[in-house]
C-alpha cells in the first residue's frame, strides 16, 4: 500500500489535502535530492484532518522551485484516505500515529507499511525527523520529544520555548525515529490556521539550512513531562451544561499550558451520579485517585498540574482523549 518515488508527483504543489487520495492513490514516501545528501525526514497527515504539515511542505517546496534544496528531503504523506474526508482516520483504519515500530497494535498492513518506511529511512541515516500535527482546543504551538537528549531538545527549542516530553502513547512516529535520528513532533494549533503553516514551514527551512545540531542542552526552553492522560468512558454522555452524564468546562480550553492549582474544578457530574473520568499514567496504570477527587458532584484536581490538548470537542475526545496532564521538568 506504500508508494515510493524519487520525483515530485506532478500537481502535488497545487492540490488540497483532500485531493491527495486522487493524486497519489495511497500513502507516499517522496525522496527529493538536495546539496547535502543526508536527508531531512518530514512526516505529514498521519492524521487525515491535520493538514498544516502538508501545506507547510507544499509552501516550502514552492519556494525552492527554481533553486536546489540545501539538503535532501524525504517526505511521508500519510493517511490520504482519511484526508479525503477530513477525518483523523477512517473507522476501518488504525490510528496512523500509533502503529510505528514500538507499537502495541496487532500486526496489520498498516503496521507493515510504517515498518517499511522506518527501515527505508534508517538506512538513509536522516539528519533529523519532523512530524507535524494539529490539535483541537486552544494550545500554543509547541514541540514534543520522546527522549531527552541534547540534539532532540535543541531541535525542539528551534520551534519555540515550550517543549513536551512524552513516552506514551506507544507506536508514534517520533519515538520510532528517535532510535536512529533526532526527532520532534510539532503541534501547530488548530488545523487550517495560517500561522501554524508559516511557523512550521519556517522551522523546516531553518533545519534544512542547518549544518549540524548543537550538542549542548538548550537553556531557553520550558520543558514539560506528560504524566497522565485523561479519557472519558464510552458509556457516559458529555456536554458543557444540559443533562448529560458529565459536564465539561469550556473555560479549561483556554487554560492549556497554564498551571491549575489543587482544588480546581475539572468537570461536573450530571445526570448519572456514577459518572467518572479515567486517568492513566505512562505505564497505563489507573492513577485517578492521585489526581482527581469528587467533591459535591464535581470532579476536582487533587494537586496542581498543567493541562495540554484539553478539548470539549466530542469527536476529538472519543478519538483520542480529553486532555493530558503535565508537570514541569528541570534538565541539569
Ligand atoms: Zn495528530
Amino acid at each position: 500500500m506504500l508508494n515510493e518515488t524519487d520525483t515530485l508527483p506532478q500537481g502535488l504543489l497545487d492540490v488540497k489535502a483532500e485531493q491527495l487520495l486522487d493524486l497519489l492513490g495511497s500513502p507516499t514516501l517522496i525522496h527529493l535530492e538536495g546539496e547535502n545528501r543526508q536527508p531531512l525526514f518530514i512526516s505529514t497527515l498521519l492524521h487525515g484532518n491535520e493538514t498544516t504539515g502538508f501545506y507547510a511542505v507544499q509552501q516550502l517546496l514552492q519556494s525552492y522551485a527554481n533553486r536546489p534544496l540545501p539538503r535532501s528531503i524525504s517526505v511521508f504523506i500519510g493517511n490520504v484516505a482519511a484526508a479525503a474526508v477530513k477525518r483523523r482516520r477512517l473507522d476501518s483504519q488504525p490510528d496512523y500515529n500509533r502503529i510505528w515500530p514500538g507499537s502495541h497494535h496487532a500486526d496489520c498492513a498498516e503496521t507493515d507499511m510504517m515498518n517499511t518506511v522506518s527501515n527505508i529511512m534508517r538506512t538513509r541515516k536522516p539528519f533529523a525527523s519532523i512530524d507535524i500535527h494539529n490539535n483541537t482546543g486552544r494550545n500554543p504551538h509547541y514541540a514534543c520529544v520522546n527522549i531527552l537528549n541534547a540534539h532532540c531538545l535543541q531541535l525542539a527549542g528551534m520551534f519555540g520555548g515550550t517543549v513536551v516530553y512524552f513516552t506514551s502513547p506507544k507506536g508514534v512516529q517520533s519515538a520510532a525515529f528517535s532510535d536512529f535520528c533526532p526527532s520532534v513532533v510539532l503541534e501547530c494549533g488548530q488545523s487550517g490556521e495560517a500561522d501554524g503553516i508559516t511557523h512550521s514551514r519556517d522551522f523546516i527551512r531553518t533545519v534544512l539550512e542547518l549544518d549540524k545540531i548543537p550538542g549542548d542542552q538548550p537553556s531557553h526552553i520550558r520543558l514539560y513531562h506528560t504524566v497522565a492522560r485523561v479519557t472519558v468512558p464510552e458509556m457516559y454522555s458529555l456536554d458543557a451544561g444540559g443533562d448529560a452524564d458529565l459536564h465539561l468546562s469550556h473555560e479549561l480550553e483556554n487554560r492549556n499550558f497554564n498551571e491549575l492549582s489543587a482544588g480546581s474544578v475539572f468537570a461536573g457530574i450530571g445526570a448519572n451520579p456514577g459518572a467518572h473520568l479515567i486517568v492513566t499514567n505512562e505505564s497505563n496504570e489507573d492513577v485517578n485517585d492521585e489526581f482527581l477527587e469528587i467533591v459535591d458532584r464535581r470532579i476536582v484536581l487533587k494537586k496542581s498540574v498543567t493541562l495540554s490538548m484539553y478539548t470539549t470537542d466530542e469527536r476529538a475526545i472519543r478519538n483520542d482523549c480529553l486532555c493530558y496532564l503535565m508537570e514541569r521538568l528541570q534538565i541539569s
